[in-house]
């Protein structure tokens, strides 16, 4: 298979969910409590299938057991990215997710959580929680047993256009009326280290206090990132982050533009805009994988796209 990978991907009921999802991206949604689109995800929670081709009907996971070239053949048990879009309609919980040496062990061989956010859209003056500022572990928990939320939360004003890095460790929520394109590991470990009070069916959702104080970094360190833009031909490419989980790029494109795929995988996610991907029309809310082997491209249209490779 050397052609471009389309999915059908699997919407996620939330209680912080809405239907924003339909309206900004034209997603079927079954309700309105809609929190989450895994656009290409090779978890069982919510896994994506190939929608066209000879492998129609498949699943993402089975993709990469059975042909690992159309991935480079890359080592690895997992397809090793997950590429959501998550609808705040309300403030999802503050949480913080274990690194792989963490949930290796005390999560039965999973892989940690590093992930980043491309901020798609949000309300006037929105904010997230990006850090906290406690000095220890001690008087994290201390302000955590005092409810003093506000002292221990560091929040962080956003704009439609920004782009944060949160590797495992940093304690984070996204804040109501958001919507992100989030980039991470395979991994589905969350630590909830508060939730608002609030109830889901009459109960309060289980918090994790020991184990997020145990995977926090303490004290937060704020990371600066280095962003790298290029101009080719009045279409602008920008390299938002790089790590040893995954790169994730930003593309404006204004008229056309030729990529090389010298990557294992690239996954393209278009987030405003239309155009063409070698002749194959393609809109906003499309995201798909450009597999190894598959040479080089042509973006046309007007488009904005966030990618991502490892
Ligand atoms: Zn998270």
């Amino acid at each position: 298979m050397n052609s471009i990978i389309f999915l059908e991907s699997k919407l996620v009921e939330k209680i912080w969910g809405g239907t924003r999802l339909k309206e900004y991206f034209g997603y079927e949604i079954p309700n309105e409590n809609i929190g989450e689109y895994w656009a290409v995800s090779a978890h069982p929670n919510a896994e994506s299938v190939i929608k066209y081709g000879e492998f129609k009907g498949k699943k993402l996971s089975w993709l990469w057991d059975n042909h690992r070239e159309i991935f480079g053949n890359i080592e690895g048990k997992e397809f090793p990215l997950l590429t959501k879009i998550i609808d705040a309609s309300d403030d999802l919980s503050v949480q913080v997710h274990p690194n792989d040496e963490y949930a290796k062990k005390h999560e039965n061989g999973s892989l940690g959580k590093t992930e980043c956010w491309y901020i798609i859209d949000c309300e006037k003056d929105s904010e997230l929680v990006l850090g906290h500022n406690a000095e220890s572990k001690e008087e994290m928990k201390q302000m955590i047993d005092e409810g003093k939320w506000d002292k221990l939360l560091r929040k962080v004003k956003i704009n439609p256009g920004d782009f944060f890095y949160i590797p495992a460790g940093t304690v984070h929520a996204i804040g109501s009326g958001t919507m992100i394109l989030e980039t991470q590991q395979t991994s589905d470990i969350t630590y909830r280290v508060y939730d608002y009070n609030r109830l889901q069916n009459g109960k309060k959702r289980e918090l994790h206090i020991e184990k997020s104080i145990d995977v926090a970094t303490i004290p937060y360190k704020d990371i600066k990132l280095e962003k790298y833009k290029k101009n080719v031909n009045g279409n602008i490419i920008e390299k938002l982050v790089e790590t040893n989980y995954f790169t994730i790029c930003k593309l404006y494109i204004t008229s056309s533009l030729d990529i090389n795929q010298d990557k294992s995988f690239i996954i393209m996610s278009v987030l405003a805009g239309k155009g063409s991907i070698d002749g194959i029309d393609i809109k906003k809310g499309q995201h798909f994988i450009i597999p190894a082997l598959y040479g080089k491209f042509k973006l046309e249209g007007n488009m904005e796209i966030v990618y991502s490779y490892i």
